[in-house]
């Protein structure tokens, strides 16, 4: 039976129009997330990640915005919405945990009344006493006790305040939670239990989740399919187990290389060489060849093609065309 899409990007650019020049954060992006799935999109910072949520939030700041692309959410393309249809779908179809999202609870208020308020800002209920009782089983959901829908911000732990936020996200019944590095700024015990919690809510209610993150290990942990991105393409995909068990893409390689290992043998630890590419500049051909060792003469000359291996899984590297295409 085939899978349903409950997201799917296709061809998307995200460009950023600044003094300095465009800055091509997103630039051609496909990206399909089923119902049910725990999805990683993986990169070093500044490769377009966070843009990308933004863009399927509707929310790119300026001076960005969405040059071209679609941007499915069930049947709906988010692209050709107005603002106003935008805020409506926004947190009942999709809600994003942003990047230290729980600082950004009000301090004044308490938290259980911040769920409320999304609750009735978006008439799923009239009157805050009908939300209590949601917001309370939502607390369960996320391992808090019920209980602290009285407690203002300033009495929850940093952990205790993510999973409010891992909630609220929650409120709206959506099909899709962006988690955008959901555990920056806690300590290791605390993002492995609010990752726990993700993983958890995802099994209870179905819902898919889109993982931003450059924290391999917690990749390998939780999620079912991975997307390698760099300098705002997507270079490699598959499922968990082909990604660290075999990748195939310079890029990815280097990332797991980087990375040591717990349970597996001793291995010594390779550095990615170089930086990131200023994205108002790319390299031409493939952007990864000036820090690639394997890097051949087209590859600093043209843009290496998509290899399919099957569905979702796919490689873009000269090293995989044919030797009669890399001429
Ligand atoms: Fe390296 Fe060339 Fe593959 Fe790019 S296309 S990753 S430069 S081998």
């Amino acid at each position: 039976m085939p899978r349903k899409e409950v997201l799917r990007i296709e061809k998307l650019k995200t460009h950023y129009y600044t003094l300095g020049g465009i800055v091509k954060a997103v630039d051609g992006v496909d990206l399909r997330v089923y119902k049910g799935e725990l999805v990683a999109l993986v990169g070093e910072s500044g490769c377009g990640k966070s843009t990308l949520a933004f863009s399927i939030m509707g929310m790119v700041p300026p001076p960005g915005r969405i040059v071209s692309g679609k941007i499915y959410l069930s049947d709906i393309n988010l692209v050709e919405l107005s603002d106003e249809e935008l805020r409506k779908i926004r947190w009942s179809k999709v809600s994003m945990v942003f990047q230290g999202a729980m600082n950004s609870l009000n301090p004044v208020m308490k938290v259980g009344d911040q769920i409320i308020e999304a609750m009735l800002y978006h008439d799923v209920i009239s009157r805050p006493e009908e939300g209590r009782s949601t917001v309370k089983h939502l607390f369960e959901l996320v391992g808090l006790d019920p209980n602290r829908i009285d407690s203002y911000p300033h009495e929850l732990s940093g952990g205790m305040k993510q999973r409010v936020v891992i909630a609220m996200a929650m409120a709206l019944n959506p099909d899709l939670i962006i988690a955008d590095e959901p555990t920056t700024a806690l300590d290791v015990t605390t993002q492995a239990k609010i990752m726990e919690v993700l993983k958890d809510v995802q099994k209870k209610t179905g819902v898919s989740i889109l993982l931003i993150t450059h924290d391999l290990p917690l990749v390998a942990e939780v999620s079912d399919r991975v997307y390698i991105m760099y300098a705002g393409k997507i270079v490699e995909t598959g499922d968990v187990f082909t990604i660290f068990k075999s990748p195939r893409h310079p890029y990815t390689q280097g990332l797991i290389g980087a990375v040591p290992s717990i349970r597996g043998p001793k291995k010594k630890l390779v550095a990615l060489p170089g930086e990131p590419p200023d994205l108002r500049f790319p390299p031409p051909g493939c952007r990864f060849h000036p820090r690639c060792s394997k890097a051949m003469d087209i590859c600093g000359k043209k843009e290496p093609p998509r290899i399919e291996f099957g569905p979702d899984d796919f490689v873009s590297c000269w090293l995989f065309a044919k030797e009669g295409e890399r001429k």
